[in-house]
């Protein structure tokens, strides 16, 4: 058995800055929802923000609110408040957690921000299906709920080779919300606006690209866990200054934490890399547990999911359409194993962690034989835990913990 022992998690100064972000953005939008100054769409994590930003909309993302009700562990119980409802057990546990806050009218946002009660009403909710078909059943329901439109962008799945068509298809598909969105903005379209938004959005991609990057030193600076939290501007605020302001800060501390050598845990005897979505009310108890283990998760799929770099202000539609049609979780496994080889390299890792999570087959990637031909091409072995992102009751901590230390225990002996 491997040898386990409290280890002390760093904390990252600049989390305080990104935390200042988060309450600005929802003070922000919860003003505007009672003084009806500025309009709000609701958008998609990987949704076009940038066109709702051009069009002055101020933009709030669902799937944070989702992720607040898991990382408070007030998930579990709401999720059968939209089963009753007809929303099964079995779909995106994001959906239901979301629509049961709402149907029970609570919140974590009024525990953590005093003064707001809830989420902000929309003007008009705008998705894209790039990630799954559960956004798209998820922003109807909340349209005749809230009696206002819903627009979006159906998409491509299992793409191999992102070609011309796909891209044609996608930017008409954003051209096409323009005159809608014109209308419930109450504004005219002007494409500097988009570019400049575009622009900003770029900019907030490369300085998160450079921050998930700095993982590959060793020791890391960061870890996954880490990660989750301070991917809130890149959800949130691509496409404003203000968080491309807090990247620049986050990526000095990290730059500077390499320059002494600091990992973000005290000792790292391993490196791991964590496919799927993070489990989000047991993010401690996991960055411990691999802390405990002198493992580092430090990289992961879902991290990089808000790295776009195809977005080029000179061509914002086309451009928009290709790098929201390139996300790792629209590609076929043929790509995907591609990308996670590369990642397995370029972060130098010793295992891979799949999260087979019940409610996202979206984004699980261990169903269907990938750990296996992984490992056979790469001789980097892996470990799947099962569980959920927000459903607690689909998972056993006893289990994860079991597992995860057999497999560190695996890579020991390897050594
Ligand atoms: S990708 Fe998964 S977690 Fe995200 S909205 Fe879709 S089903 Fe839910």
């Amino acid at each position: 058995m491997p040898d386990e022992k409290k280890v002390v998690l760093r904390r990252l100064q600049s989390a305080k800055d990104l935390g200042k972000f988060m309450a600005e953005y929802y003070y922000e939008l919860d003003e505007a929802a009672k003084n009806g100054k500025r309009k709000i769409a609701w958008c998609t994590s990987v949704g076009p923000a940038e066109l709702l930003r051009a069009l002055g909309f101020l933009v709030y993302f669902p799937e944070t609110h989702s992720a607040m009700l898991g990382s408070t562990r007030m998930a579990t119980d709401l999720i059968p408040k939209a089963n009753a409802i007809g929303y099964s057990p079995d779909i995106c546990s994001y959906l239901t957690a979301d629509i049961g806050a709402y149907l029970e009218g609570i919140s974590p946002l009024a525990k953590v921000f005093k003064g707001i009660e809830g989420p902000p009403r929309p003007d008009v909710l705008v998705y894209n299906t790039n990630q799954c078909r559960d956004v798209q059943d998820w922003f109807e329901w909340y349209g005749t709920e809230y009696g206002v439109p819903v627009v979006g962008v159906q998409t491509y799945r299992n793409v191999g080779e992102v070609t011309d068509d796909h891209i044609i298809s996608i930017k008409k598909q954003m051209e096409a919300l323009v005159e809608p969105l014109e209308k419930i903005a109450g504004v005219r379209f002007e494409r500097e606006k988009l570019q400049e938004a575009v622009r900003l959005s770029r900019k907030c991609s490369d300085l998160w690209k450079e921050v998930l990057d700095t993982a590959s030193a060793v020791p890391s600076p960061i870890t996954f866990f880490d990660g989750t939290t301070l991917m809130g501007a890149a959800v949130v605020g691509r496409g404003t200054q203000k968080a491309n302001d807090v990247y620049n800060i986050l990526l000095e501390e990290l730059n500077d934490r390499i320059a002494k050598n600091e990992g973000a845990i005290e000792e790292e005897g391993y490196r791991l890399y964590w496919d799927g979505m993070p489990v989000w009310g047991r993010l401690r108890m996991h960055a411990e547990l691999f802390a405990g283990l002198k493992t580092n998760v430090l990289a992961s799929t879902y991290c990089n999911s808000w790295i776009f770099s195809a977005l080029d202000p000179a061509a914002p539609f086309t451009s928009m359409a290709r790098a929201y049609t390139e996300l790792f979780i629209v590609r076929s496994d043929e790509y995907k194993e591609k990308y996670i080889r590369e990642m397995l390299e370029f972060f130098k890792c010793d295992g891979i962690l799949y999260h087979d999570a019940k409610t996202c087959p979206n984004n699980t990637n261990c169903r269907y034989g990938m750990p296996q031909r992984l490992q056979d091409e790469t001789g980097i072995p892996s470990v799947t835990i099962h569980g959920d992102l927000n459903d607690l009751r689909l998972l056993s901590d006893e289990q994860t913990k079991t597992n995860v230390e057999a497999f560190i225990e695996q890579l020991e002996e390897r050594r």
